[in-house]
């Protein structure tokens, strides 16, 4: 069985390519361009750097982009008035408040008041609610992206077996929804699975969300599968570099982290996984590509749902 990579960058710059030319034609016919508008609360480094990308993203496309940075000390009523005024205003199509928030915040009650038809993370319950009964909704970028890399890698997932490691909100239960809604037959797995290797290994598809370096090692995988790497993790230490990789990835990966002190992996053991699996997806240059990707595609729906 031959190993395809699959390369996350192609699809998601086809994918971005798409929504640019969606954008141009928009504008042409007179419309005002789509507009996403971020909400960052806090310092949270990586928050910083996601959102920066997801503003670059935009403008690279001809949506237009705008971030509202708030202190750590923000208290959730008045997350939720700046979310209020960002619902009322007409100029903002998709409102994206970055995650996670500061703990003091009431993270449920602020995506709650996310107008539905700006929600472009497409985690507002009335969303994920359509999303679970396979009616039209805005849907959470990176189960959507998922589903973009599967179908366009042209991977059958009606009638196959997938499995899900991960039941979170933004990954996990969506994901499983979409694969249901495409006929696949679905399995979840999380923390208190018991005997999981036993569940991963009869998977066709397997989806690995859970947020630990490594979890998913290449005993765990069937034969062929294709194996989906959503994880972000890094990784610095010489041990950790030797147990993901060898050869001339194991050299690629050292010259990185002693350039930038670490390197980023993700919930799938990279060396052990590629002896067994079909098609699998790197970290970096995966799923991560396309979730941003996806969130573009959303404001430009968003910007279209809306009309004039
Ligand atoms: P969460 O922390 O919200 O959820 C993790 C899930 O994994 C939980 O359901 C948990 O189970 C399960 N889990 C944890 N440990 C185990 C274990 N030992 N065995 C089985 N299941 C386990 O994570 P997210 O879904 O938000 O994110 C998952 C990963 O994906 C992270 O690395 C994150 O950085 C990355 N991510 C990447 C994105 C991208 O664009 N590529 C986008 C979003 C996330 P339980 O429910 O029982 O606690």
């Amino acid at each position: 069985m031959t190993l395809r990579i699959l390369d996350g960058k192609q699809i998601a710059d086809e994918i971005k390519a798409e929504v640019a030319r969606e954008v141009k034609e928009l504008i042409h016919q007179g419309t005002r361009p789509p507009q996403l508008t971020a909400v960052l609360v806090g310092e949270n480094p990586a928050s910083r750097v996601y959102v920066k990308n997801k503003g670059h993203t935009a403008e690279e496309l001809g949506i237009e982009s705008a971030t509202i940075h708030l202190p750590e000390t923000t208290p959730t009523e008045l997350l939720l008035e700046e979310v209020r005024r960002l619902n009322r205003d007409d100029e903002v199509d998709g409102i994206l408040v970055q995650l996670p928030l500061p703990r003091i915040i009431n993270a449920d009650q602020i995506l709650d008041e996310i107008d539905v038809k700006k929600d472009v993370d497409g985690i507002h319950p009335a969303n994920l609610g359509r999303l679970v009964l396979g009616q039209p909704c805005l849907e959470p970028c990176t189960p959507a992206g998922i589903i973009q890399i599967l179908e366009r890698s042209g991977i059958r997932i009606a009638g196959v077996r997938a499995c899900v490691l991960g039941r979170s909100r933004i990954v996990g239960k969506p994901v499983a929804a979409m694969l249901l809604n495409r006929h696949a037959t679905v399995t979840i797995c999380h923390s208190k699975t018991p005997e999981l290797a036993s569940v991963t290994r009869e998977a066709d598809i397997l989806i690995a969300a859970i947020g630990r370096p490594g979890f998913v090692t290449g005993d765990m995988i069937g034969p062929g599968a294709t194996v989906i790497d959503v994880g972000i993790n890094e990784i610095s230490s010489q041990t950790d570099l030797a147990r993901f990789f060898d050869g001339e990835e194991l050299e690629r990966r050292s010259v990185v982290v002693a350039r930038k002190g670490r390197t980023l992996v993700g919930d799938v053991e990279w060396k052990s996984a590629i002896a067994v699996a079909g098609l699998i997806t790197p970290v970096p240059g995966g799923v991560g590509l396309l979730t941003i990707a996806m969130l573009m595609k959303n404001v430009l729906e968003a910007r279209k749902a809306k009309g004039r």
